[in-house]
């Protein structure tokens, strides 16, 4: 394992002002005209911020003095210092990045044969309360802004410049539930997706719920044709609130008739997430049990061995078990994969490395 500590130097000053990149093409056209500017400046200055990926304002050089101190004025492009990066042995890399307020997130680049995927933070700490996770332990600190969100994959982006490579993918499924921070979820949806902007395309964009029903609702009628994955973790109600508390205001046939609405709205398929936590949810009738819970929905699952959080009790299914688990669902005709592990030495599971900054801060 390789790890930097940065030293990248932001004023304080510098950093309270909002971030340039939380605003939409639409909204930053709006801004300009208020401001005396010409509306096409938008185009030109999202070029800067995606496609050229400046640092500094002063370096768009087609714009005029004055707009460019306007800019300096009321934006900030520093939304994110780089505090930790970690490469790992099989490429993945660990960023942890501060933010103006001092709060800290984390961030994941993971290397697929199909090509990079960025693992995006949505919230500083979480309050699902999902008892297996890290990212929960501290509760909820505060929302991102969406151009904090955006910033961790321009970030990542800039940091893949260096080798001339592309973020292809992004997954959110870093700290927090989006789904509780839906709006700047959303703009950050739109300002990555737009062609001016970071370009990449729905379907390489996946979002990941713990279920919360009237966003998925809300969701599905945005019609936006991003990958949808839902953290399922049991196959029935009993069990699931057991380990995602959320479920007993959100019951699993409510969930489950939410997500039917979503494939029919969107015509596409979901994946759920299934983790696997040893003598818990890990049976031979668990697996029957959950593909009789969606049989007959257009789906995936991907069955995540659990990863191990000390603060947590839960164990790894052995092997033999999870392929018994997999073959199983397969026999069913369900489409199952398990899921790959990136970046083991580098705790780059959500919210490992925060959890243990945070330890270390208060000790
Ligand atoms: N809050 C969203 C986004 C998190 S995505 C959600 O719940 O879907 C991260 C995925 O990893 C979720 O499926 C989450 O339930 C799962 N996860 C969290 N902690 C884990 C652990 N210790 N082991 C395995 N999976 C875990």
């Amino acid at each position: 394992m390789e790890q930097t500590i940065a030293t990248e130097k932001n004023t304080v000053q510098e950093m309270k002002k909002p971030s340039i990149y939380s605003l939409q093409l639409h909204e930053l056209k709006e801004w300009l005209q208020t401001h005396n500017e010409k509306a096409f400046r938008a185009e030109q200055i999202f070029d800067w911020l995606y496609k050229k990926r400046v640092s500094d304002f002063a370096e768009m050089s087609n714009l005029s003095k004055t707009l460019r101190e306007k800019l300096k004025e009321h934006f900030t492009l520093t939304t994110l210092k780089t505090i930790i990066k970690q490469t790992s042995l099989d490429g993945t890399i660990k960023f942890l990045f501060e933010l103006s307020d001092g709060f800290s997130i984390e961030t994941v680049l993971m290397r697929h044969n199909y090509g990079n995927s960025v693992c995006v933070t949505t919230q500083v700490g979480c309050r699902i309360g999902c008892t297996f996770c890290a990212s929960t332990l501290g509760g909820l600190k505060r929302n991102l802004e969406a151009g904090e969100i955006v910033a961790q994959v321009v970030k990542v982006q800039q940091a893949l410049d260096e080798t001339g490579e592309r973020v292809s993918s992004i997954v959110i499924m870093g700290i927090g539930e989006p789904f509780d921070n839906y709006d700047q979820m959303l703009s950050f949806l739109k300002i990555v997706n737009h062609e001016k902007g970071l370009n990449i395309g729905a379907r390489h964009i996946t979002v990941s719920t713990s279920g919360i029903i009237p966003k998925i609702y809300q969701f599905a009628d945005e019609n936006m044709q991003i990958n949808f994955a839902i953290s399922l973790h049991a196959p029935n109600s009993e069990l699931r609130s057991r380990l995602m508390p959320i479920n007993r205001a959100y019951k699993l046939p409510d969930l489950m008739k939410a997500v039917r609405y979503y494939i029919e709205k969107t015509g596409r398929r979901v994946s759920f997430e299934y983790g696997l936590f040893g003598g818990v949810n890990d049976q031979a009738e668990h697996a029957e049990e959950l593909a009789n819970l969606i049989k007959g929905i257009k789906c995936h699952v991907n069955l995540i061995p659990v990863n191990y959080v000390p603060e947590r009790n839960y164990v790894r299914t052995p092997r033999n078990q999870i392929f018994k688990f997999e073959k199983i669902l397969k026999e069913h005709g369900i489409n199952v994969t398990i899921r790959r592990e990136h970046g083991h030495d580098i705790d780059a599971a959500c919210g490992q490395l925060r959890a243990k900054e945070r330890k270390e801060e208060t000790r």
